[in-house]
């Protein structure tokens, strides 16, 4: 059995949450294989140390000193030390990193993924796991994807069965040179080092109970969400949920390895785990809805034709002048007489006029009006397939609270139900169905 277990910010922040990092680790001999993030914030205004690093590489760019910086950057890792009793020697690493960056010899990158590697080293002696350097395998193409076959042979030649503590968020150019992933990449370089060795579950541990089965700023206190299938996951996020990078999803999902999200200020919590499917004695007990999520500013254009079902080829059209400006179509409803689309403002602002007065010239419909302001909120949930009466409540529900329902679509895998509203009803129209459904 191995477990590849990766540790965000909030958990490496200073020497208490590194106590908590091994006692977690050292609790499961099947959690052999680390990954870390940089030290996170320590309290609300306190700093990351990524955003550090970016800083001093800002400050090299425009000829600034960043000496106060680098020196708060260096005090973080020695408190660590110094706080988890550690002898591990740092100071001639740091002396050589800031004479090659006033040298400018370090790259923005270069200096971000410091952050990491830091981390991993203290973790590491802290352990008593040997020390694996992400630059030996996490290979990156020139144009910045990951070369996944080369980097998965190198991690199990590299790893060869031993206890490591890998630094996340970075990997090495086909030129040596260190490259990084965007924000929150570590997450990303677990999936890949779980993939690459096979293991029997991916942990990612963070500082909730899991993914919520609602944005907290909109339901007070939202549920975590027990199980949930890779599927749904995409329609949460889809739909606006932010929960992991899709990065950090593809490769263990790709070799059917399961998510375990955990808490690791509550590890007793058994966190979501997010798998391919979820066996029905699994299931018992949850609502029948895993999650709920929204995002705002969308538009939905109407355009009305007598006889536009029958018309050949009236769709693909329609698709073509929104093609030509690169602009997404989320959902499309059509009607005996007309056709909606629903597509993101931002992508049409400033050319709607342009849109329209095109789809005018080639469609020449009766009629074209256009909603601006339209929020789309789904209800995500294996268990609503088969089931009956599920949109009645919810459209009852939902006309019960004076939320006016605009648009309303259903795949035909009754994986979600989603509703368009308008923007003002979006916070409204989300704890409706969180009231109804999983409070049921
Ligand atoms: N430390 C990096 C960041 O703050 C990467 C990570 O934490 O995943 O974005």
């Amino acid at each position: 059995m191995l477990k590849v277990v990766k540790f965000g910010g909030s958990s490496c922040a200073d020497a208490a949450q590194f106590a908590k990092v091994r006692s977690i680790v050292l609790s499961d001999p099947a959690r052999r294989v680390v990954v870390v993030s940089a030290p996170g914030k320590r309290t609300a205004d306190d700093h990351k140390l990524t955003d550090l690093l970016y800083l001093c590489a800002a400050h090299v760019k425009y000829g600034v000193d960043c000496g106060d910086i680098f020196a708060m950057i260096r005090e973080r890792y020695r408190d660590i030390a110094r706080d988890c009793g550690l002898s591990i020697e740092l100071d001639g690493e740091f002396d050589a990193l800031w004479d090659r960056l006033r040298a400018g010899e370090v790259s923005k990158d270069e200096l971000a993924s410091r952050g990491e590697y830091f981390s991993a080293k203290l973790m590491a002696a802290y352990l008593g796991f040997d020390f694996l350097d992400a630059a030996l395998w996490v290979k990156f193409r020139f144009d910045g994807s990951v070369d996944r076959e080369a980097s998965y042979e190198a991690l199990s030649r590299a790893a060869g069965g031993r206890r490591v503590v890998i630094p996340g968020f970075y990997g090495v150019m086909p030129d040596g040179h260190i490259h990084t992933f965007t924000r929150g990449g570590s997450d990303i370089t677990g999936a890949l080092a779980a993939a690459a060795l096979e293991a029997d579950v991916y942990e990612n541990w963070t500082d909730v109970s899991g993914i919520l089965m609602a944005d907290p700023r909109i339901v007070k206190n939202p549920a975590p969400i027990r199980f949930i299938t890779y599927n749904e996951l995409r329609e949460l996020s889809y739909i606006g949920a932010q929960v992991l990078h899709e990065g950090a999803v593809y490769p263990v999902r790709e070799k059917h390895i399961p998510l375990n999200i955990r808490n690791t200020n509550d590890p007793a919590h058994p966190g979501t785990m997010i798998m391919e499917t979820v066996e029905d004695e699994q299931d018992g007990g949850d609502s029948f809805i895993t999650g709920i999520a929204g995002k705002k500013g969308f538009s939905i254009i109407n355009i009305a034709k007598t006889g536009l079902s029958s018309e050949h080829g009236i769709l693909l059209q329609v698709m073509e002048v929104l093609e030509k400006r690169e602009i997404n179509v989320e959902f499309i409803l059509s009607g005996i007489d007309s056709v909606s689309l629903l597509v993101d403002s931002a992508r049409v602002s400033g050319r709607l006029y342009e849109v329209l007065g095109e789809l005018q010239k080639e469609l020449k419909p009766n009629s074209i009006t256009v909603a601006e302001h339209i929020a789309v909120v789904a209800a995500v949930g294996r268990k609503m397939a088969n089931r009956l009466g599920t949109s009645g409540k919810l459209f009852a529900a939902l006309g019960k609270n004076g939320v006016n329902v605009r648009m309303i679509t259903q795949g035909p895998d009754e994986l979600n139900i989603i509703i368009g509203v308008e923007e003002k009803d979006f916070e409204q129209a989300i704890r409706v169905l969180y009231d109804s459904f999983v409070k049921e």
